[in-house]
C-alpha cells in the first residue's frame, strides 16, 4: 500500500510557489497517485536561474557549506525510514533497496561536507623555469557558476544527492529538475536543505516539461555547468546545443560480467543473481551480459536458476520483495519486445508474473540481439559461453557503452587483465560492477558518459581553478 497522497509545492528563490497547473505522481506498481506537485515551465526556471545567481552574489564560507552539509547528512539520518517509503512509494522500488539509497544519500552528503571544507588550490613552482624566477604563483578553486542538474528516475534521491550536495560543497548554487515520475524525492531533500540553514536561491527546484525546461537551462548563459545523469539521446543532445557550458553526462550501460574458469563459481551466481534484478535491473550498473568461460559454464548456469528463481516478485512495499515493476507501461512493453525478439534460449522467466516481470536469464544470445548490445533496464540477464578470459573481454567491450565491468577470478593475472583491457570506467574483481561506493570516481567512457561523479570528482568539476602570480620583491 502507498502513503497518502501529499502536494508538493516547488522551491524557488527560497520561496515554495505553486504554478496554478499540477503533475500527478502515481506508484508504478498500484497506479495509485501518491503526490502531486505543482508543474513549472521556462518562467519559474528563468526565475530560478535569477534566484541562483542573486544567492552567489552572497558566497557562503567553505565551513557554513560544510555546516549545512553535515546538517542534511544528520536529517537524513533521523528521517531514513521516511525517505526510503517515499523513494519506494514513487519509483516503486523494493524497500529494502530504498532504505539502502536512502543511507548512501546521508554518506553522499558527507562526503561532500569533507570535501568542502578542503576545497583548495595549489602551489605552482615557479622558479622550475626560468621564465618564473622572482615569482610565487598558486590556483584558487573558484566555483564555476549557477549549475543545472538534471536526474533520473531510477535512484530519484541519491543520484539528487550527487549533484545538490557537491554542488554547495563547490560554492555553486543550483537549479535542479528531478525526473517527472520521482520528483518527491528531490523535493524532500531541498526541504532538508532549507532546513540546515541554506539561504534563499541557493537550491532551486522546478518540476514539469523537460524540453521546455531543459531549452531555458540551455539557453540561459548564466548556467555555466549541467549535470545530467539519463539515457545517452538526451544526455549528448543537451552537449551538442550547450557548447559554451560544461555538461557533464552520466550515462547507460549494458554491464558486463566474466566469470573466469578459475572463479569461486557459488559467489559469481550469487552476486549476478543479487544484482541482475535488484529494482528490476533499472540501475545503469546492473548486471545485463555474464561471459562465462566454457569449463564451468554449467555449473555456473545450474547455480545460478535456483537463486533467480528464489527472487520475491511482488509489491515494493513488502519488506521481503527483491524484484518489484518497472517504471511504466511502455518500459515493460519495450522490455517484453525484447525478449520475445531475442534467438537465445530463455532459460527462466520471459513472461509476467501478475503485471510484473519475472526475472529473466536467457542463455547465448547473438551479439547483435538488442538484449546483448543496448541496454536493456529490466530484469534480465544473459548467460554466454566463451573459450576464454580474452573472447569475454571482447565481446564485453563489443557495444558502445563504457560505465563498469568485472570479472570473477582467482588468477591475478586475468584480475590485472581485465582491468587494463576492459574499456570501461571502472572494472571490479571478485565483486558485481553494480557495486558502488559514493565516494569512488563513478562515471563512464565512450557512450555511457564524459565525467566523474562522487563529492570529491564533481566539485572539481564543478570549481574552475585561477592562476594568482605575485612579483617578489
Ligand atoms: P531520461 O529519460 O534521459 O531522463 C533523465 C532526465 O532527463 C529526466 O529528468 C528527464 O525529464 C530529463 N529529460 C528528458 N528529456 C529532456 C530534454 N529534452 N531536456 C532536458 N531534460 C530532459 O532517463 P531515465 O529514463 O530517467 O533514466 C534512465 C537512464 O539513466 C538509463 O539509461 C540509465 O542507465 C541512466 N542512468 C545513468 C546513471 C549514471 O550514473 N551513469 C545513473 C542512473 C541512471 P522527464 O522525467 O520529465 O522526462
Amino acid at each position: 500500500m502507498v502513503a497518502a497522497a501529499n502536494e508538493k509545492q516547488l522551491l524557488v528563490g527560497g520561496k515554495w510557489i505553486q504554478t496554478g497547473d499540477w503533475l500527478d505522481v502515481r506508484s508504478p506498481y498500484s497506479g495509485e497517485v501518491v503526490g502531486r506537485v505543482a508543474k513549472a515551465g521556462a518562467d519559474e526556471t528563468r526565475n530560478a536561474i535569477d534566484a541562483a545567481e542573486r544567492a552567489m552574489q552572497d558566497p557562503l564560507p567553505a565551513h557554513k557549506r560544510a555546516e549545512i552539509l553535515v546538517r542534511v547528512a544528520g536529517a537524513l539520518g533521523r528521517r531514513h525510514e521516511e525517505a526510503a517509503k517515499l523513494i519506494s512509494d514513487e519509483a516503486g522500488k523494493p524497500l529494502k533497496a530504498a532504505r539502502v539509497e536512502a543511507a548512501r544519500a546521508m554518506s553522499t552528503y558527507t562526503f561532500a561536507a569533507v570535501e568542502a571544507r578542503k576545497l583548495a588550490g595549489e602551489m605552482v613552482p615557479m622558479d622550475a623555469a626560468q621564465a618564473g624566477e622572482g615569482k610565487l604563483a598558486f590556483t584558487l578553486r573558484r566555483p564555476i557558476g549557477v549549475v543545472g542538474a538534471i536526474s533520473p528516475f531510477n535512484f530519484p534521491l541519491n543520484l539528487v544527492a550527487h549533484k545538490l550536495a557537491p554542488a554547495l560543497a563547490a560554492g555553486c548554487a543550483v537549479v535542479l529538475k528531478p525526473a517527472s515520475q520521482t520528483p518527491l524525492s528531490a523535493l524532500l531533500l531541498a526541504e532538508l536543505e532549507q532546513e540546515a540553514g541554506l539561504p534563499p536561491g541557493w537550491v532551486n527546484v522546478v518540476v514539469g516539461k523537460a524540453s521546455e525546461i531543459g531549452d531555458a537551462l540551455v539557453d540561459d548563459e548564466r548556467v555555466k555547468l549541467i549535470t545530467f545523469t539519463g539515457s545517452g539521446t538526451v544526455g549528448w543532445e543537451l552537449k551538442q546545443r550547450a557548447p559554451k557550458k560544461r555538461v557533464n553526462l552520466e550515462l547507460g550501460n549494458a554491464t558486463p560480467v566474466i566469470v573466469a574458469a578459475d572463479a569461486d563459481v557459488s559467489l559469481a551466481a550469487t552476486k549476478v543473481a543479487q544484482n541482475a534484478f535488484s529494482f528490476a535491473g533499472q540501475s545503469c550498473i546492473s548486471v545485463q551480459r555474464v561471459y562465462v568461460e566454457r569449463a564451468v559454464y554449467d555449473t555456473f548456469v545450474a547455480e545460478l536458476l535456483p537463486l533467480v528463481e528464489a527472487l520475491k516478485v511482488g509489491d515494493p512495499a513488502e519488506e521481503d520483495t527483491d524484484v518489484g515493476p518497472v517504471i511504466d507501461e511502455g518500459a515493460r512493453e519495450r522490455i517484453l519486445d525484447w525478449i520475445g525478439s531475442t534467438h537465445g534460449e530463455v532459460l527462466t522467466g520471459g513472461s509476467l508474473d501478475g503485471e510484473l516481470i519475472r526475472p529473466t536469464v536467457i542463455a547465448n544470445p547473438p551479439a547483435d540481439d538488442k538484449v546483448s548490445c543496448e541496454e536493456v533496464f529490466g530484469p534480465v540477464c544473459t548467460v554466454t559461453s566463451v573459450d576464454s578470459v580474452e573472447e569475454a573481454i571482447d565481446l564485453a567491450n563489443g557495444t558502445r557503452y563504457g560505465l563498469q565491468a568485472g570479472i570473477f577470478t582467482s588468477s591475478l593475472d586475468n584480475a590485472l587483465r581485465a582491468a587494463q583491457e576492459l574499456e570501461f570506467g571502472g572494472v571490479t574483481v571478485n565483486e558485481a560492477p553494480t557495486f558502488r561506493s559514493d565516494q569512488m570516481p563513478y562515471g563512464g567512457v565512450k557512450d555511457s558518459g564524459n565525467t566523474r561523479e562522487g563529492p570529491r570528482y564533481a566539485v572539481r568539476e564543478m570549481t574552475e581553478e585561477r592562476l594568482v602570480v605575485v612579483d617578489l620583491p
